[in-house]
């Protein structure tokens, strides 16, 4: 069904053709590329994406953030995009990819970019490459029941928030840096999670074949070592990339 806001979004994305927009051609160098980050939840896609951007220069674009951004300027996409999430639905491709669209070419990308939480489906990676030129793709992976493991093993702090895992608990049931009291979060049930990773596999499956397809894809595992293993591997992959 059609809502209001959807045509809004149509419209304004017609709009938004007619206007003038520079868009940076960027020539791939050492550490000059245009990344997409891919990363099932609980796979430790943040520590990546900041180790990723330091260690390649490149500005880390997280959707959430350019939304919150919009939104706290009072921007006329800022704004559409708040009218579908104070109703608690999903804000339209078109507006997604008109916001990050207008992100890119700000002028700290020129340098390259680390688009994190984009392109979630295929549409909006079809759409993505009308206006950018990407040059690689990082897709962490989670073993299945890893995940399970990790999520549904965590214990946090009421009072601090630092999380721990009943592994290395030895049984103790407060927090070993405040002594505040440990729980489990509702969310952190095999159900929960198992139906979150059902949903980003649904969603990024299809995007992981596109990305295959175009030979730029780098698959990596994420796993019970410290983030500085994966970091490592992931590193020599794109070294290897942009030799
Ligand atoms: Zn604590």
């Amino acid at each position: 069904m059609l809502t209001l806001h959807v045509l809004q979004a149509i419209l304004f994305k017609n709009f938004a053709l007619y206007e003038t927009r520079t868009i940076y051609k960027i020539k791939k160098g050492k550490h000059n590329m245009n990344l997409i980050l891919l990363g099932a939840p609980g796979a430790g896609k943040g520590t990546q994406a900041t180790k990723i951007s330091d260690r390649y220069g490149l500005v880390h674009i997280s959707t959430g953030d350019i939304f919150r951004a919009n939104i706290k300027n009072g921007t006329k996409i800022g704004l559409l995009a708040k009218s579908f999430i104070d109703k608690g639905e999903l804000v339209p491709d078109e507006v997604t990819c008109e916001i990050v669209k207008d992100r890119l070419t700000w002028e700290d990308c020129k340098n390259g970019y680390l688009l994190d939480g984009f392109p979630r489906n295929l549409f909006q990676a079809e759409e993505l490459e009308k206006f950018a030129k990407i040059d690689g793709v990082v897709n962490i992976n989670i073993d299945f029941k890893l995940l399970m493991d990790r999520l549904c093993g965590r214990r946090v702090c009421k009072e601090c928030g630092e999380s721990f895992h009943v592994s290395t608990l030895n049984g103790a049931t407060t927090c070993s840096r405040c002594g505040g009291e440990l729980y489990q979060r509702k969310d952190d049930n095999p159900e929960t999670v198992g139906s979150r990773l059902n949903v980003y596999n649904e969603q990024t499956a299809p995007l992981i074949d596109y990305y295959t397809k175009k030979g730029i894809i780098l698959n990596f595992t994420g796993s019970e070592a410290p983030a500085e293993v994966l970091f490592e591997e992931i590193k020599a992959g794109l070294d290897q990339m942009t030799k």
